[in-house]
């Protein structure tokens, strides 16, 4: 099997993009971090180093936030008429489609992840992102009401609403899905007229930057985008715990989004937290196991399972438990694992070796419990390359099942009826997604109306749209990204009240 990325495949733009030593985007220029630490940019596919990012510091972040308030409150982004927001948004748009190719490339060495993938979920969600928001940058309103104010009966007034930017959002990404989730974080910005400190995660911080560039390039002022890479112990860290700070929008593990959860009540910051997941994905007696078996298979291989709302636990009706684990273990086995340059592979190496030796752990203590496992192994090459499993035989209460592993692992159940199911399925700390696949409709409803997750999917899974407002419930978030909702959440609200003397 070759394992590693073919390099010489990739256009010159991406190639040239990739080596070298990266600096810090902030107030428009790029800067090498001040104490001139740099981190490694590392291909999992070859554990080779292929790069390297800076190191930014606390200073570098003070300068960050420092410059992203100079320019929420300059005139020429704080005075920018909406239309002018949004045009800048399409011209972004724009560049991001016409670098679509190179930028799924860069994507891919850097995370793992297989072209297609880096090509649809990342550029070109980007682009129709762009486009989506920019449509909100001139149908932000307020409202007008007359007030009744039943202790003074001689007076009226007139009371309205309008909406302001947030102000200065901190932006924190993970590894999984990396420009894609730079781009949820900013174009709420750009549209609401916030400035933003973008920190991506550590692992893959290449395409922030060359969206940096680009936003550079659309014509976004200096100090509204700033790009400061480093990792979350030391430059995330300076971020959330600085004063400039007015709002955090964190995409990560429900660890970190503690931690900011408790920084931001110290500091009365707004937050948005998308945290983990342990996603059901429950197959009833009445589903079309045609559609059911490969659903459930690439609700959870997709990405190599690094999705937050993979559908890592199958709850499957007892009539069809063999049948179901028996199909999905088929198509693991057929899934032919490879770089993700080659547009032959249906599955990448997992982002790092620490990575898939905590996805491995997870596996062996389900095996150390007696439950029956097949796939599951780590693939002996110099990339972090792990088999798709399928587990069954585990207390439904086993760490491995409670935990998220973000890795291709699926825990499988049987269910005598839609009461245990339900049980099962909510039976967790996580609330992010879950899917019901079941062809009758009352069944649908009972499970959307009952399932405590922030999305219910209906016969699919994982299906993301950028008009749905995506969050989780319980551990897996507070607030939502995305819709209108991901909109307001840029904005804060205030009240007026005028006297009417007319
Ligand atoms: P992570 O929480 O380790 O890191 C996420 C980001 O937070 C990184 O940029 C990291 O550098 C930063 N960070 C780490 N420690 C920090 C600290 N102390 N202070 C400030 N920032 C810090 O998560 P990860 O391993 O990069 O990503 C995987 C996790 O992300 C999974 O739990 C997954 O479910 C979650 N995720 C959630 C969604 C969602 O929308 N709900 C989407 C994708 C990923």
């Amino acid at each position: 099997m070759t394992t590693a990325n073919d390099l010489s495949r990739l256009s010159a733009k991406a190639r040239d993009f990739i080596g070298g030593t990266k600096g810090l985007f902030i107030g428009g220029e790029w800067r090498a971090a001040e104490r001139g630490e740099t981190l490694p940019v590392t291909d999992p596919s070859s554990g080779d180093e292929v790069g390297r990012i800076a190191q930014a510091s606390p200073a570098d972040v003070d300068a960050a936030v420092q410059a992203a308030r100079r320019a929420l409150e300059d005139p020429a982004w704080a005075r920018m008429r909406p239309h002018q927001r949004e045009e800048i948004m399409l011209r972004l748009a724009d560049l991001i489609r016409d670098e679509a190719g190179s930028l799924a490339e860069i994507e891919t060495v850097n995370s793992g992840k297989l072209i297609a993938n880096t090509r649809l979920f990342d550029a070109d969600l980007s682009v129709h992102t762009l486009r989506y928001m920019a449509g909100w940058a001139t149908k932000l309103h307020g409202e007008t009401m007359d007030l009744s104010v039943p202790y003074l009966p001689n007076l009226r007034f007139n009371g309205f609403t309008r909406r302001f930017p947030v102000g200065v959002v901190a932006a924190i990404t993970p590894w999984n899905v990396p420009l894609c989730q730079a781009v949820w974080k900013l174009a709420p910005v750009l549209a609401t007229g916030c400035t933003i400190i973008l920190k991506p995660s550590e692992l893959t911080s290449l395409t922030a930057l060359r969206l940096a560039e680009l936003c550079d390039a659309a014509g976004v002022p200096p100090g509204v985008v700033n790009v400061v890479t480093g990792t979350g112990e030391v430059t995330g860290r300076a971020l959330i715990e600085h004063p400039g700070v007015d709002k955090i929008n964190f995409t990560g593990s429900t660890r970190v989004g503690q931690l900011i959860a408790e920084q931001a009540a110290r500091s009365f910051k707004h937050y948005n937290l998308e945290l983990g997941g342990k996603s059901p994905l429950i197959i009833a007696e009445d589903a079309d196991l045609e559609k059911a078996i490969p659903g459930a298979a690439w609700a959870i291989y997709g990405n190599s399972g690094q999705n937050c709302c993979a559908g890592s636990r199958a709850l499957i009706h007892e009539r069809h438990f063999d049948a179901v684990v028996a199909g999905v273990a088929e198509i693991a086995a057929s899934i032919r694992l490879g770089p993700g340059l080659d547009p032959a592979s249906m599955m990448g190496p997992l982002v790092s070796a620490d990575h898939r030796a905590r996805v491995a752990g997870h596996v062996d203590r389900a095996r150390e419990a007696g439950a029956r496992v097949i796939g599951g192994e780590i693939v002996e090459s110099a990339g972090s390359y792990f088999t798709p499993a399928v587990i069954t035989g585990l207390d439904h209460g086993h760490p491995t099942v409670q935990q998220e592993i973000f890795g291709p692992v699926l825990c499988a159940f049987p269910f005598k009826d839609d009461e245990e199911a339900l049980r099962i399925a909510n039976d967790t700390a996580f609330g992010l997604g879950a899917s019901i696949w079941t062809e009758g409709l009352r069944t649908a409803n009972r499970y959307f109306e009952r399932l405590k997750t922030g999305t219910v999917w209906i016969n699919t899974h994982n299906i993301l749209d950028l008009s749905l407002p995506f969050g989780g419930a319980k551990q897996s978030g507070v607030g939502f990204e995305l819709g209108h909702e991901g909109i307001l959440s840029h904005t804060v609200i205030r009240a007026g009240v005028m006297l009417d003397e007319g």
